[in-house]
């Protein structure tokens, strides 16, 4: 059956920031994930994991690495901005094109984002590309 975003869905970025700050989240990361935080910000990879990262508990018992939020809940490399922006995560990049949001048109209609539904027409193709991407670069999983 052909994907209801076959031909394309609109998304134009609105800059208003919620997905990365305000409210608790999660944005998990690939392990090259994060080895290009490590370049963008010149420290080791484990050094990355060990003062960026925490482990979130996921269903079936294991964890998954994410970032770390600050106390407000804003993104440990927002200031005024994502700090990281060239380097910033997969989970970032393909934002709003993820397996949860595009399953079915119910998901991504109910999606909280302003810019969603509007703007820049993204190709069923660039959307697939998305999807893809992730499967190609698992988000790091650990049993505790
Ligand atoms: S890494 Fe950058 S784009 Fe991703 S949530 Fe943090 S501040 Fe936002």
């Amino acid at each position: 059956m052909e994907a209801f975003y076959s031909r394309g869905l609109r998304f134009s970025c609105r800059r208003c920031s919620d997905c990365c700050r305000h409210e608790p989240g999660v944005v998990f990361l690939s392990g090259n994930d994060v080895r290009l935080l490590a370049e963008e910000v010149k420290m080791k990879y484990t050094d990355i994991v060990e003062n960026y990262c925490r482990w979130v508990p996921v269903p079936g018992g294991d964890e998954q690495l994410s970032l770390k939020e600050k106390s407000n809940f804003d993104c440990i490399f927002w200031d005024r901005g994502c700090t990281v922006y060239k380097s910033r995560p997969l989970q970032c990049r393909t934002f709003p094109f993820w397996e949860s949001t595009v399953f079915s048109r119910q998901t991504w209609e109910s999606l909280a984002c302003p810019g969603a539904g509007k703007g820049e027409l993204r190709s069923g193709d660039y959307i697939t590309a998305c999807l893809e991407q992730r499967k190609a670069e698992p988000v790091l999983q650990r049993r505790p």
